[in-house]
Formats: C-alpha cells, structure tokens, sequence
C-alpha cells in the first residue's frame, strides 16, 4: 500500500458521488471507480554516456463511455516513488474522466506520465528527447486521435508534445495525425489560446463563484500557491478582473507581499534569480502560512495533497479555486464546507486546459483554426455552464461543490454507460 493513497481518495469520491445518487449497485460503482486498462511500461535509454538507463512510464485509461481517453503526460518523480505513481496516474486519469463530464466535452479520461523529474535531475536535451520518443513508441498502439488522446502535465511542453506527435505519425506510416495529441506549438497544430487555459479557467470559475457570493473581485485579495503555467495565468486574468495578488510560492518557498504585487513583475524576477523568493518588499513564509494568510481568493496550482484537516481548520479565505490536480484531502472537505468555503473543486476549477484541448483537437479533426477569442468564448461558455450545473447540483443536495461537482459528471457518465451497455 502506497502512503497518502491518491487513487484511494479518487475512489471515495466516486463512492461519495454514488451515494449521493442513489447508485447501491457494487459492480457499477467498481466500474466507475476502476480505470479500464493501466499500461506500465519500461523505457530503456542509451545515455550521453553510452549507458543504458531503464525508465518507468505508464498510461492509465480510466473511462471512455462519452468518448475517447484524454488527459496529460506529466514527467515527475513523487517522493512514493515508483509505485506511488502509478496509483496517482490512475487517480489522475479518473479526475479526467469527471473533469471532461462536468463541462460536457465529449471526451473521457486517461493520464500518463513517466518517473523522472526534468528539472532536478542532470538529463540532457538530447537524452529527454529519447526518453519521450522511447516512451511514444510503447504507448503508441493504444493511443491515437479517436482512442486516447494525450497533452502535457507537471513538466511537459509542446516540445514533449510534438515529438510524441512526429514519433506516432512516422510509426503509423506518416500518416499526419495532430489529433493524436493536443498542447502542441502552434506551428504544429496547436490552438491559440491553449497555453494560458488552465489559468484563463481558473478564473472564469472565481468571476463566477464571486457572482454568487455577491463578492466584487475589485481590490480581492488572491494567494497564489505553485508560479507554473495554471497559477500564473490565473493570477494575471484575476488581476484583468481587478484582484490584487498578495502572496505566492513555487518549489523554493513561499512569500507574503502584503501590499501586492503585479505577476508580471513577479515572473520576471523568478525569470532573473530562479525563485520567487526574495522578491523586494515580500516575507518568506511557511507553506502553512501561505495557505492559511487572510484573502479573498486562495489558488492551490501547485501538486497534490496541500491542504490537510490541519491547515483546513485555519484556512482564513472565502474561495478556493483548485487550479492544480487532487490538493486538498479528503480529511479536509467537510472542514472547509463547515466554514462557509466555497470550494471550485480541481475538475471544474482546472478544466480550462482540457476544455481548450478539445477545442485544438476539433480543429486539428476539421482541419480550420479559430482565432484566440472565438476558442476563449467558447471555452467560457463550457465552464460557466459546468460551474452553474454543479453550483445548482450543490444547493439542490445542499453538499458541498466536490460532491456536487462529481455527483452530476458520474451521472453523465453512468447515462453513456447505460446507454451502451455491456458488450461483449
Ligand atoms: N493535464 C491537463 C489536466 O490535467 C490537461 C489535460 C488535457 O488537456 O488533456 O487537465
């Protein structure tokens, strides 16, 4: 058994959801909870050195009643390990599954990714490049544009993302596929619009979530914990929204800017001395205290399991956008919704990115692009109606916005289920 068992707290929230609707049936509720096939893969790569080194992939196919698998490649070590990831990539892959139901894109869940950690470890440009293509060349045969469809996670990019596209095309006989994949570089069929998604998102469910709490998000206070791609994105369309941003975190700590500062000026610095930390006029500060600060809106867009029952009872914000995958434990919902919290669970809050990559991949299907405004409406439109959908889900059961928000994704799901049947 794994420590902090993601895939365990996966499946209690597909059991809760369950429970919610009445679903008794145990078969049902295994096949709901269940990925539908997990491939684990080993990687072998000959080194600068001459060596060889064995990597660990996997790719985790949760659900594909409502259509193909979907969902990213992430290239991390947790500190579990090996094993530990597998159990996350399942997890991960069932939230996939619930995350493309909830804003209703026709597609289902999978994830992906391999054990090793880009940024931490000496591996080469060179030697990544193998390692991917190594890593296409096992998955190929169950991937492809109406079957299982990846996209970049924690440490990937286009870059990842075009050689696992090129990589697939050449062993399928050069068949140009895009739709293999999404995240890509524009130049190779990439949409506009897919690399602030996430954020962009994150921060269509905070305009929305501050509607029904009649909260002006003019001068809100925002805590930004993780500075990737989701939480600075977010960050700077909450500022376009007329939110200040009063503290933020990445891998070498976390600061308090008690008077505010523009994201733009804090990326630049982190471009300039690799970290957040230090920034003029800011206080380094435990995690903790990051996460527990007095604010309007607080952003967990780093990893999983942040917030424990511990920082849950001394959370001091009136929002939560959950803009990274699986942060809070379960331990800490019934805590938070006790204080009048609303919760914009991960598979809403974070669904901008998968919403904009079936927007790439229908266009990579027709073959015609859209302008970056017309994929942003249209992108909005998904999760204003997924937020309102769970938001009224939440007030009819009077539960909290996690169980409402996968209570209304498994009963879409269980309905293509249904509607299928079981064959053979
Ligand atoms: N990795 C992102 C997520 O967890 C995007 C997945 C996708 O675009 O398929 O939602």
């Amino acid at each position: 058994m794994v420590k902090n068992d993601p895939f365990a707290n996966a499946t209690k929230q597909v059991n809760d959801a369950c429970d919610l609707l009445g679903i008794k049936d145990p078969g049902l509720r295994e096949y709901l909870a269940m990925p539908n096939r997990v491939l684990r893969v080993k990687i072998p790569v000959r080194m600068d050195n001459g060596k060889i080194r064995v990597f660990t992939g996997f790719r985790s196919q949760h659900n594909n009643d409502r259509g193909p698998y979907k969902g990213g490649i992430r290239y991390f070590n947790p500190e579990g390990g090996v094993e530990y990831m597998e159990r996350e990539v399942m997890a991960l892959s069932s939230w996939m599954t619930w995350k493309c139901a909830i804003v209703d894109v026709p597609l289902g869940g999978g994830k992906g990714g391999i054990y090793v950690n880009p940024k931490t470890e000496k591996i080469s440009e060179a030697e990544l490049e193998r390692l991917t293509r190594g890593f296409a060349f096992k998955i190929f045969e169950v991937i492809g544009p109406g079957k299982d469809i990846p996209a970049p996670d924690v440490y990937t990019t286009g870059k990842e993302m075009t050689q696992i596209m090129d990589t697939y095309s050449k062993l399928t006989g050069n068949i140009y596929s895009p739709g293999v994949i999404t995240g890509k570089p524009i130049s190779m069929g990439g949409s506009l619009a897919r690399n602030v998604a996430t954020g962009l998102g994150a921060a269509y469910c905070v305009r929305e979530a501050a509607k029904t709490m009649k909260l002006s998000l003019k001068g809100a206070k925002v805590v930004l914990q993780g500075f990737g791609n989701a939480s600075t994105f977010a960050g700077e369309y909450l500022e376009k929204m007329g939110a200040k941003i009063i503290g933020v975190s990445d891998s070498k700590g976390s600061i308090l800017i008690s008077s505010g500062a523009k994201v733009s000026k804090i990326i630049e610095y982190k471009q300039k001395h690799g970290s957040v930390v230090g920034f003029p006029g800011s206080k380094k500060v435990s995690t903790e205290e990051l996460l527990t600060t007095k604010c309007d809106v607080l952003v967990p867009g780093a990893l999983e399991n942040q917030i424990d029952a511990k920082i849950a009872k001394n959370l001091k914000c009136k929002i939560i956008a959950e803009a990274a995958n699986g942060p809070t434990l379960p331990e800490a919902d019934p805590i938070i919704f006790q204080k009048k919290i609303l919760v914009i669970p991960d598979i809403l809050a974070n669904s901008g990115g998968v919403c904009i990559s079936y927007l790439e991949w229908v266009q990579n299907n027709m073959g015609y692009y859209w302008t970056f405004d017309e994929v942003a409406n249209k992108m909005e439109k998904n999760i204003t109606k997924g937020f309102k959908d769970a938001y009224e889900m939440s007030k009819k059961h009077k539960v909290d916005m996690r169980k409402a928000t996968m209570a209304l994704a498994v009963q879409r799901v269980v309905e293509a289920f249904n509607e299928k049947g079981i064959w053979p």
